[in-house]
C-alpha cells in the first residue's frame, strides 16, 4: 500500500501553494510505488495545470481508441500477433513520465509536442497494420513500403498516394521508451539465435523483432542502408531475411557516406539518391513527382527554420519551454518523418510559446542551476533521465547530440543544389553525424556547449557502443583540457536493456559527482536514491 512520505502540509505549506502547485519542492520520488517506476497517483500541479494535464491525458486515450476503432478486428489480431504492440497500451503513462515536474508554459509546450508525436504514431501504426499481409492483404499492401529507420523517408513523398514506414522505429526503437523491460525480451531472442550478446542493444532489439517474425509484411520492397555503425551492420542479415521475405521482395541499399564532410563523397551521395529514385520508379511503375516532392521539402524546411529559431532561444536565453525529453524526441521524430501535417501544425505553435516566454521573460525551468549539453547516444529505457537531472539536481539539458542533425535548409529551386543538400541531409542521420563520422565530430561537443551557453556536459556512456568505447581514451584526454570550463559527468547506460545498466546506476554516477565534486544539495531529496527496478 502506497503511503506519503512527506505530508501535504509539509509539502505545500499553504492552501495558495497547493492550489497553484508552486511549492518549493515537488517531492516527485514519493509518488512511485516502492520498488517500481509506476506512479501511485497522477501528479498534482495545482488546479489549472492538473486539469490541463488530465485533459491532454484523456485526449491521448481518445486518439488511441481511435486507432482501435478504425478496424477493431484487425487491431485485436495485431495485438495477438505482435508482442511489441502491447507497449503502446501504456503510452499515456509514458507521457506522464516525460512531463514530471512540468508547470505552466513548460507543461503546455511539452504536451503539444507529445500530442503531435502521438497523432503521428497512431497514423503510422495504422498505415503499417492496415497494409500488413500477415493480418490479411488489402488495397494498401502494395502502396505501403518498408524503409530502414535510419533513413529519413522523404523520397516517398515523390510518389503521392504511397506510404513508407520506418520499420524499426515503432516495432523496435520506441519499445523501451514506453515499457523499459520490453527491449530485453527481444535482446534475448536475438542472442538465442547466436548473435553476440555484447553487441550494442539497439541492433539486438531490431534483430530480435526480425528473428521472431514480428515486423509487419508490407509492400514489395525494402529500402535498406549501410547503417551508422558496425554493430548496426550486424543486424543486416536478419533484417534482410525478414524484410525481403527471404529474398522474394526487391531490396535496394540507399547507402550514404560516413565521411560526410569529405568533398569527394557528395557526388556519391547524390548518385545514390538518383539510384534510389529510379529503383522506386521501377517498383511503383510510375515517374517520380518532383513537384510533390518539392512541396514536402518546403514543409520540412519550414519546420527546420522554426527549429533553428527555437535553438537560438535556447542558446541566448532561459526562456526555452520544451523540457529535455520532449525537445530531443520531437526533434528526432521529426527528422524521421519530415514536415508532415502534424509537425507542420505543431511546430509554429511551439515557436509561438517560445516567443511568449521571451517577451514576458517567463522562465519555464526556474530551478535551473546548470545548463547542460547531453552528448553521445542516450538511453531509451531511461529517456526521462534528463528530467530526473533537472528535478533532482537542477541540471537542465538544453540540447543533445542527436537533435543536432538534419537541420540544413534544402534549396528547392535548383535541382542540382537540391539533390546535393538532400544528400547532405541523408548522410547526417542520428548517431552517424557525431559518433561515427570521424573523431573530430565527437569533439564538437565543446564548441556546441559554448554555443548553447552550457557549463555542464552530460557524457552518455553506452557500454555497448564500440565506436564510442574506442574513443574513450581520446575523450578523457580532451576532457582534461576543458575541466576548468565545463563540469563533465559520465552517465552510464546500455541503450535498450536496463538489466545491464539499471537507471539507478546512472543516477548514482551523477549523484556522486554532484555531492563529491560540486558539494551541492539536491533540489528534491526523494529523487536522490530510489528503487525503480521493477515496473514499465
Ligand atoms: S549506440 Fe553506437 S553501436 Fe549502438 S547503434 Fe548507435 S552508434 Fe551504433
Amino acid at each position: 500500500m502506497w503511503k506519503r512520505k512527506v505530508s501535504i502540509k509539509e509539502q505545500y505549506g499553504s492552501l495558495k501553494h497547493f492550489l497553484k502547485g508552486d511549492e518549493d519542492c515537488h517531492y516527485i520520488g514519493q509518488r512511485y510505488i516502492e520498488g517500481t517506476n509506476i506512479f501511485a497517483r497522477r501528479e498534482w500541479r495545482g488546479v489549472k495545470d492538473t486539469s490541463y494535464a488530465f485533459y491532454r491525458w484523456l485526449v491521448t486515450w481518445v486518439k488511441m481508441g481511435g486507432l482501435v476503432a478504425r478496424d477493431p478486428v484487425r487491431i485485436v489480431k495485431a495485438f495477438f500477433r505482435y508482442r511489441w504492440l502491447s507497449a503502446y497500451l501504456i503510452a499515456p503513462a509514458m507521457i506522464d513520465r516525460w512531463i514530471e515536474g512540468d508547470r505552466g508554459m513548460a507543461l503546455r509546450c511539452d504536451l503539444a509536442a507529445a500530442d503531435c508525436m502521438i497523432s503521428d504514431s497512431v497514423d503510422t501504426l495504422w498505415a503499417s497494420l492496415r497494409a500488413d499481409r500477415k493480418l490479411g492483404e488489402t488495397e494498401w499492401t502494395d502502396k505501403t513500403v518498408a524503409f530502414d529507420y535510419t533513413l529519413p523517408k522523404h523520397l516517398i513523398f515523390g510518389f503521392p498516394g504511397t506510404y513508407a514506414i520506418n520499420m524499426q522505429q515503432h516495432a523496435a526503437f520506441m519499445l523501451p521508451l514506453i515499457r523499459k523491460e520490453l527491449g530485453s525480451y527481444y535482446v534475448d531472442q536475438a542472442v538465442s539465435c547466436g548473435i553476440p550478446g555484447d553487441m550494442c542493444t539497439l541492433p539486438l532489439v531490431e534483430t530480435g523483432v526480425a528473428v521472431v517474425g514480428e515486423y509487419p509484411d508490407i509492400g514489395n520492397f525494402w529500402m535498406t542502408t549501410n547503417n551508422p555503425c558496425d554493430a548496426n551492420m550486424m543486424d543486416n542479415n536478419a533484417m534482410y531475411r525478414e524484410l525481403s521475405a527471404n529474398g522474394k521482395k526487391a531490396v535496394h541499399p540507399l547507402t550514404t557516406p560516413l565521411m560526410y564532410d569529405d568533398p569527394t563523397t557528395k557526388e556519391l551521395g547524390v548518385h545514390e539518391l538518383y539510384e534510389a529514385i529510379e529503383f522506386m520508379e521501377q517498383q511503383f511503375g510510375r515517374p517520380f513527382d518532383w513537384e510533390a516532392f518539392r512541396e514536402h521539402l518546403r514543409a520540412t524546411n519550414q519546420v527546420n527554420r522554426e527549429e533553428l529559431e527555437r535553438w537560438d532561444i535556447y542558446a541566448r536565453t532561459d526562456n526555452g519551454c520544451l523540457n529535455a525529453v520532449l525537445q530531443g524526441l520531437f526533434r528526432i521524430y521529426f527528422y524521421q518523418q519530415g514536415g508532415t501535417k502534424y509537425f507542420a501544425k505543431t511546430s509554429p505553435k511551439l515557436l509561438k510559446m517560445f516567443y511568449e516566454c521571451v517577451e514576458k521573460d517567463i522562465k519555464p525551468f526556474p530551478k535551473t542551476r546548470h545548463r547542460a549539453l547531453a552528448w553521445s547516444c542516450g538511453s531509451t529505457y531511461y529517456i526521462q533521465g534528463v528530467s530526473w537531472l533537472y528535478n533532482c539536481w537542477g541540471i537542465l539539458c538544453v540540447i543533445n547530440m542527436d537533435s543536432l542533425t538534419g537541420h540544413n535548409i534544402i534549396d528547392t529551386e535548383d535541382e542540382e543544389i537540391m539533390m546535393e543538400d538532400l544528400a547532405d541531409w541523408y548522410s547526417h542521420t542520428p548517431m552517424r553525424t557525431h559518433t561515427v563520422g570521424g573523431n573530430r565530430h565527437i569533439l564538437q561537443m565543446f564548441e556546441t556547449a559554448e554555443k548553447f551557453n552550457c557549463d555542464t556536459i552530460i557524457m552518455y556512456d553506452d557500454i555497448g557502443c564500440k565506436g564510442m568505447a574506442g574513443a574513450q581514451g581520446l575523450l578523457e584526454e580532451e576532457f582534461n583540457k576543458y575541466r576548468d570550463r565545463f563540469h563533465i559527468i559520465w552517465m552510464p547506460h546500455s541503450l535498450m536493456d536496463p538489466r545491464i545498466v539499471p537507471p539507478a546506476e546512472a543516477r548514482r554516477a551523477v549523484n556522486q559527482y554532484m555531492t563529491d565534486v560540486l558539494h551541492e544539495e539536491p533540489l528534491d531529496p526523494t529523487l536522490v536514491d530510489f528503487d525503480d527496478s521493477m515496473g514499465w
